[in-house]
Formats: structure tokens, C-alpha cells, sequence
């Protein structure tokens, strides 16, 4: 995976902000951030995203996100964060090596994201969706 950039800030041959590490994952911050402290959690060995991976990979980058998470807290007064990944090019992937986003939330009045979320409800017949995934 010689292209990934993820796997060259991994071998240190692309400058990040790296600001967590442990055995499997590294955190750095996001070059395009939402808001400060906005992190990227990897693991260290190239796989394409949560699909993909093995199960000790997601546990790795999950305890890592929440160490992360914690750290943010701690060190930006974050008061709440968003953790969002994209698992693949329907859901606005563009990287294609895993990555858990971690954003910290300062205020509650702050809608950003939730106000997305919430002004994209779409009217759906829950029952018939309902039925597809249970059939
Ligand atoms: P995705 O849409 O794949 O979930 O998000 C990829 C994220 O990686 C984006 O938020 C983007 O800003 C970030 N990103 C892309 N290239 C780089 C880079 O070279 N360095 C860092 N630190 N972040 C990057
Ligand atoms: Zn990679």
C-alpha cells in the first residue's frame, strides 16, 4: 500500500500531528479539521475500513478512539465529542484506509452536525425497511 497516505504518516514519511500511539493504532489530527482537536484514529496496518477489518483491529482503534476522546476532554475542555467513520465511497469514504473521526464538542448550542442530521430526516415506511432486513 505504497500510495496510502494514511500508511505514510504510519512510517512517518508524511508529517501529522500525532497526538496518541500505542501497539496497533495512532491518532493525528485531521489536516481539514470541524473543530479543534477534530482527530483521525488508524490502525497501523492498512486495511479499508470497519468491513474489512478483523475483529482485534476494531477493537484496537475503539479503545484507542475512546483514550483519544478522553484525552481531547482533558487537554481541549472538549465537553462531548462525535465519533463518525466512513465505511466506503456511498458514505463520503475518500481515504481508504480505515479511520474513526473524533470531534470534540465545545457548546452545546453549537448545532453543526446534529442540525445536518437532523435536517435530513427522510419520511420512510419503516415497516417495509423493517421486513427487508429481517427477511
Ligand atoms: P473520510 O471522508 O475518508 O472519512 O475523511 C478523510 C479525512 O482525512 C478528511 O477529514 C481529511 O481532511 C483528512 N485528510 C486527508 N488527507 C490528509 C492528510 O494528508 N493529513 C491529515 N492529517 N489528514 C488528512
Ligand atoms: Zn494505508
Amino acid at each position: 500500500m505504497s500510495e496510502c497516505i494514511f500508511c505514510k504518516i504510519v512510517k512517518g514519511e508524511l508529517k501529522a500531528y500525532k497526538i496518541y500511539e500505542n501497539n496497533e493504532c495512532i491518532a493525528f489530527l485531521d489536516i481539514n479539521p470541524i473543530n479543534p482537536g477534530h482527530t483521525l484514529v488508524v490502525p497501523k496496518k492498512h486495511v479499508e475500513n470497519i468491513l474489512e477489518a478483523d475483529n482485534d483491529t476494531i477493537s484496537a482503534v475503539f479503545t484507542a478512539v475512546r483514550e483519544v476522546s478522553k484525552l481531547l476532554i482533558n487537554k481541549l475542555g472538549a465537553s462531548g465529542i462525535n465519533i463518525i467513520h466512513n465505511a466506503g465511497r456511498a458514505a463520503n469514504q475518500e481515504i481508504m484506509h480505515f479511520h474513526v473521526h473524533v470531534i470534540p464538542r465545545y457548546d452545546p448550542e453549537d448545532i453543526g452536525l446534529v442540525d445536518w442530521w437532523r435536517r435530513n430526516i427522510k419520511k420512510l415506511n419503516l415497516e417495509e425497511i423493517y421486513r427487508r432486513i429481517i427477511s
